[in-house]
């Protein structure tokens, strides 16, 4: 990258796997305006902010010679194979190598239609690329691996949606990679001979570069992406979010949470929440997410079944004691989790179980209830106070000042909480941005209790529906 903001855009991606991309340009933007830009993370990049906000990057205007791509994928939508989806209204600029040697892509959602586009208009309407923005910082915050929204732009125009016209806008988002499961699904499915090994050999060397020395290269990189994914779907629940459309397409390889659309968290504790308007069966409801997590891995898993060993039963009988090895894993890492939050040396599996059994009985507001735990006030969140002191009671907490501050570390005081990103978002399209950047603000320091903010720690009073916004 040069000092001057213009990245050098490699595209290692479109070399290895040249049949899953489309050399595809953003559609021209009229009259792009800059709303948000995220400094740090273009510090992190290398990149200089006041270039980006006048180069056009952020909205697909490339350095002479640059090619740049629309990505071919599959996907199970609601369970349903759809073989071709697609960056719809989406192009990959390149790949960006920070300063400290790490490689992101560069990509851009609402930037016109492409071959994938199908039905669609290609364009994104500001209030979902924002809602997008903001909950990539609020999870990088929050310590969960995700996509990152460096930018925001509205094009000038309006695009139509269900309700009326809308301000456009395109996000610049930054991943670690756009490899999906979906992508070996498109891969796995192409006419012989398949990309697939081209496929898994760049996720290995951009993602899992050990497995390259395994004995089983395939087989360790789909250890590999079963276990970050665990590890996701497990910090997911335990800072309460709801990923809304977890479909195949929308799960990494790299284990970073991607494609924020009808997403959002928790008040109340309720493993049946959906927010998703879309969601008519809560296929992807809150408690479900590991369930359908671990059915994408095993999809991924059918794609590398060639890789895996010649003889198919030897592969089928190696993928399933990995896909299997997923609840352990997952289970693992949700006990350290919880134990981390409520104050144990140890995760103890049943004082866990039962305390979600409690807090499920009341649908105690799920933030709210770890911070008042370290500071002795969770009782009085309960209406059946007799049943919180026998679960207390049972609690073997490290009590120390050090352990307390430890907790507070780990249990935020405020998330994006559904109806107040709502809420900035609807005044974003009305054009008074001054919610959105309290929003961003709120969410970008969630461990520090700051004077002002009481109505950030308030459930909403629903119906919680997130309209299926794109
Ligand atoms: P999603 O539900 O956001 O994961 O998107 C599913 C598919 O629909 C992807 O292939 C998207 O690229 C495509 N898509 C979504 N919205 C549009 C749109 N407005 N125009 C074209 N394609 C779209
Ligand atoms: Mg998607
Ligand atoms: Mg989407």
């Amino acid at each position: 990258s040069t000092a001057l903001g213009t990245p050098t855009l490699e595209d290692t991606y479109a070399q290895a796997v040249p049949d899953l991309v489309v050399p595809w340009a953003a559609a021209p933007v009229r009259d792009p305006q800059v709303v948000v830009l995220d400094e740090e993370l273009a510090a992190e990049l290398g990149l200089d902010p006041e270039t980006l906000r006048t180069s056009g990057l952020l909205v697909g205007r490339v350095p002479e010679g640059v090619r740049t791509v629309a990505q071919a994928y599959s996907g199970h939508q609601f369970g349903m194979f759809q073989p071709r989806l697609g960056d719809g209204r989406a192009v990959l600029l390149g790949e960006i190598v920070a300063p400290d040697g790490t490689r992101h892509d560069l990509h851009l959602k609402g930037s016109g239609r492409t071959p994938f586009a199908r039905g669609g208009d290609g364009k994104a309407a500001l209030g979902p690329m924002l809602r997008e923005y903001a909950m990539g910082a609020a999870m990088h915050a929050l310590g969960v691996p995700t996509s990152r929204g460096l930018a925001v732009s509205t094009t000038g125009e309006k695009v139509d949606r269900d309700g009326g016209a809308l301000p456009g806008a395109i996000l610049a988002r930054v991943a670690s990679s756009h490899l999906r499961v979906g992508t070996f699904q498109y891969a796995a499915a192409h006419e012989e001979p398949t990309p697939v090994r081209a496929l898994a050999d760049h996720a290995i060397a951009r993602h899992y570069p050990h497995a390259a020395d395994a004995d089983e290269p395939y087989l360790e990189l789909y250890r590999c992406v079963v276990d970050a994914q665990a590890s996701l779907v497990a910090q997911w629940l335990l800072v309460g979010f709801v990923h809304g459309v977890m479909n195949t397409d929308n799960t990494t390889i790299s284990g970073e949470t991607i494609d924020y659309g009808p997403c959002a968290f928790i008040d109340g504790y309720d493993p049946t929440t959906v927010f998703s308007s879309i969601d008519h069966a809560g296929r992807y409801a809150f408690g479900h997410q590991p369930m359908i997590a671990r059915w994408n891995l095993a999809r991924l898993g059918e794609c590398l079944l060639p890789l895996i060993d010649a003889d198919s039963d030897t592969a089928i009988e190696k993928a399933t004691t990995v896909v299997q090895s997923f609840t352990q894993s997952y289970d693992g890492y949700f006990a350290d989790g919880m134990a981390a939050k409520i104050g144990l040396a140890e995760p103890d599996y049943q004082l866990i179980a039962d305390l979600l059994a409690l807090l499920g009985t009341e649908k105690t507001d799920w933030t709210t209830f770890f911070r008042a735990l370290s500071q002795g006030t969770a009782r009085d969140l309960f209406l059946d106070r007799e049943a919180f002191d026998s679960w207390a009671a049972r609690r073997d907490a490290l009590t120390d000042p050090a352990a307390v501050a430890a907790m507070d570390r780990v249990n935020p005081v405020y998330i994006p909480r559904n109806h107040l990103v709502d809420e900035a978002l609807t005044a974003a399209e009305a054009g008074d941005l001054a919610p959105f950047h309290e929003l961003l603000d709120v969410v970008r320091r969630p461990f520090d209790e700051r004077p002002g903010l009481e109505r950030w720690t308030e459930p909403g009073t629903g119906p919680f529906v997130t309209y299926c916004g794109t």
